[in-house]
């Protein structure tokens, strides 16, 4: 496969950096999703605006990784900005309740269908670890049920069977092996986690039938945007409902992705199915660090603790006021599904027209691509199995050498508020251009 030190652009400093990055930072990067696999170096970035990504050899790139999901305005949006500046002026961490932080709980109660009571943390990771804390305290119970190949963060408890490779790493359907997928994470760390596949009411049903009397939460997310992406079958979240609701186990949403992407309110309004919690992060504040638990009020007072010393800091309130008050702009949502579809349509001719085996679909502001496959998938072993990984590898390295990028790994597309009608249809110019080399 090309290795980004063949590629036909220099990429020269990216590569001095990473190696001088190398001598101090652990493996280089600030994060291991920041460096695919597959690439000898990551590209390095010094500045984005709007739709636009440039790279430390003067590279431009049009972007749809959007920092792992939260530029959902684009890059370095002027609203945010002004937001932000204004608080450093006047202080960025209290310690007690503000007014903007009154605003935005307010604001999230309004707008997402699930929430009454609003806990602020800082990462995805964070909030999660905290769902899991609250849904034990509130049900007396255990267990966790979560599914094979949904990442909901790299904490002990969260990190499990998230990176299999192979089929075979999962071990048997109706009995999977809890993969540990860092070192380190206790052996004990698995004990209270079940796992099934996804898209299966069956299998969810087989898991109550066994261990019902102790499972505290179902957790997932509500579109599997973490493999594949996967949509979830007609019925399946309701299904999914009905079983917790009948067996008195919370069904948390993890929204850490399809927060305000989906919808204003989430995936939960976009498909119509309320959770009792749900956790959100990324696209609520525009790129900077916050994340929120919310849920039903007798849940969340339950009496959980609940700290932390950035919790509702000040900067990332005024960011997430200033991206909600954009985001809630007539329009913006039924531009995303337009934009949506006119780059999946897109892309679907192409692969007509080249013979490329492909699925494509959109939903809100996340498109899906998967190589290799013709037909919706169904849950993370149908992603090992049919996904055309090598070929989704090659296609996001040959988009980037011609300037268009894409998440490396997983076909997930994020669009922002900043794309425009010309960057989608450069975009299908250089998927064409892929194509016809494939
Ligand atoms: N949940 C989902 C669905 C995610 O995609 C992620 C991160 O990508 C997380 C949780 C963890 O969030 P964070 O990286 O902010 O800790």
């Amino acid at each position: 496969m090309a290795r980004l030190n063949d590629y036909a652009v220099n990429t020269s400093n990216s590569k001095k950096l990473f190696q001088q990055s190398k001598t101090y930072l652990l493996d280089g990067v600030a994060s291991s999703f920041h460096k695919a696999s597959f690439q000898e170096y990551p590209i390095c970035f010094e500045k984005g605006k709007g739709s636009h990504l440039y790279d430390v050899d003067g590279n431009a790139y049009i972007d749809y990784v959007a920092g792992m999901g939260p530029l959902i305005l684009g890059y370095s949006p002027d609203t945010v900005n002004e937001a932000v500046s204004r608080q450093l002026e006047i202080g960025t961490q209290f310690c007690s309740p503000t007014y903007d932080l009154f605003k935005l709980s307010k604001k999230l109660v309004e707008i997402i269908p699930c929430a009454e009571k609003i806990v602020f943390q800082n990462t995805g990771t964070e909030a999660n670890m905290f769902v899991f804390r609250l849904a034990r305290a509130y049900t007396g119970k255990s267990k966790i049920i979560k599914f094979e190949g949904q990442y909901h963060g790299w904490s002990d408890e969260e990190k499990i069977s998230t990176d299999a490779r192979s089929i075979e790493e999962l071990g048997p359907r109706n009995d999977p092996w809890k993969r540990r997928e860092s070192l380190g994470q206790l052996p004990s760390a698995t004990e209270n986690i079940m796992l099934a596949p996804w898209n299966d009411l069956d299998a969810i049903r087989r898991i109550i039938d066994k261990e019902g009397h102790d499972i505290a939460a179902i957790i997932t997310e509500p579109f599997m945007c973490d493999s594949g992406p996967i949509l979830p079958k007609k019925g399946y979240l309701e299904g999914l409902r009905q079983l917790a609701t009948e067996h008195g186990i919370l069904l948390i949403f993890d929204e850490v992705i399809t927060g305000f992407r989906m919808a204003l309110g989430g995936a939960q309004e976009y498909f119509g199915v309320t959770p009792d919690v749900a956790v959100f992060a990324k696209a609520i504040s525009g790129g900077f660090p916050i994340s929120v638990v919310t849920g039903k009020r007798q849940v969340m007072e339950c009496g959980v603790h609940a700290s932390g010393t950035f919790n509702g800091n000040a900067v990332s309130v005024a960011a997430a006021l200033a991206t909600i008050n954009q985001l809630e702009q007539p329009g913006v949502y039924e531009r995303f599904d337009h934009l949506g579809r006119v780059l999946t349509e897109g892309i679907r001719k192409l692969g007509e027209k080249y013979q490329v085996t492909l699925h494509c679909d959109h939903a809100g502001a996340i498109c899906l691509l998967e190589l290799g496959v013709d037909h919706p998938l169904n849950d993370f072993r149908e992603c090992l199995t049919s996904i055309d990984q090598e070929l989704y590898d090659r296609f996001v390295m040959r988009c980037l050498e011609l300037g268009v990028r894409f998440t490396p790994n997983r076909g997930r597309i994020y669009l922002s508020t900043e794309h425009t009608e010309e960057d989608i249809q450069r975009t299908l110019n250089v998927i064409e251009k892929v194509f016809s080399e494939f």
